[in-house]
């Protein structure tokens, strides 16, 4: 996304949960500054500098409904997205009127909450740049908005998790993606490590975008991943 500017404060105090979403955010090219407590939150928050806060609703000191309120009460604007495990009608009805932008229950995928973040982003007037909607590597063309695959004149038919999946190398073309990585980006953070579901994909995707063409795209780079170029 070339979106390096772009600063995002995180507030979680659940290591899981902050390491997951860190290194997804920093991935797509956003810098990310993680507070573990809401004091800490409202101190970082209102110095303001950040084009969005992703708020966990379950912190050590002040609940995020109070971070919200604390950071609005001292005139900060920044979009909020809430996080919560809880999903009740009042939740939702309490957080938002806290001041929160926006909510997301946890669980939740990597690419659920990067969406929310972008949204809250353009809506807030932040300075993200207008997304990509087509990516390209040699002859093979992926549109997001269409959802549409081209290989030169060849329409590839792929099912969702094999368009998230070839999404995630086009975002970062060239760079290796060990099996962790994509199992966080595209089937979350809950996914079993030790599952062999991403060279299954691989395969298929592999055998659909690959087979029938003489230039190799989606390549195996041993003991680290894998990697999309056309060199
Ligand atoms: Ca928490």
């Amino acid at each position: 996304m070339g979106a390096g500017y772009m600063r995002v404060l995180l507030v979680e105090d659940d290591e899981r949960i902050v390491d997951f979403v860190q290194r997804g955010l920093k991935a797509e090219g956003f810098a990310v500054e993680v507070a573990r407590s809401g004091l800490e939150a409202v101190a970082l928050g209102t110095e303001g500098n950040f084009q969005a806060i992703i708020l966990d609703l379950g912190l050590p000191d002040l609940n995020g409904m109070q971070v919200c309120e604390r950071l609005r009460g001292t005139g900060v604007a920044t979009p909020i997205l809430m996080l919560t495990a809880r999903d009740t009608v009042q939740d939702k009805v309490t957080g938002l009127r806290s001041g929160a932008d926006d909510y997301l229950t946890k669980p939740f995928a990597f690419e659920e909450l990067l969406a929310r973040i972008e949204v809250l982003m353009r809506r807030g007037g932040g300075e993200i740049s207008p997304e990509t909607k087509e990516f390209r590597i040699a002859d093979l063309v992926l549109n997001v908005e269409t959802h549409k695959v081209m290989r030169g004149e060849t329409i590839i038919d792929l099912t969702p998790k094999e368009f998230a999946l070839l999404e995630c190398f086009m975002r970062m073309p060239g760079r290796v993606l060990s099996r962790t990585r994509i199992l966080e980006q595209v089937w979350g953070y809950s996914a079993d490590p030790l599952t062999n579901v991403v060279d299954v994909y691989i395969r298929q995707l592999r055998r659909k975008i690959d087979d029938d063409f003489d230039l190799k795209l989606l390549k195996t780079v041993r003991g680290f991943g894998y990697k999309l170029d056309a060199s």
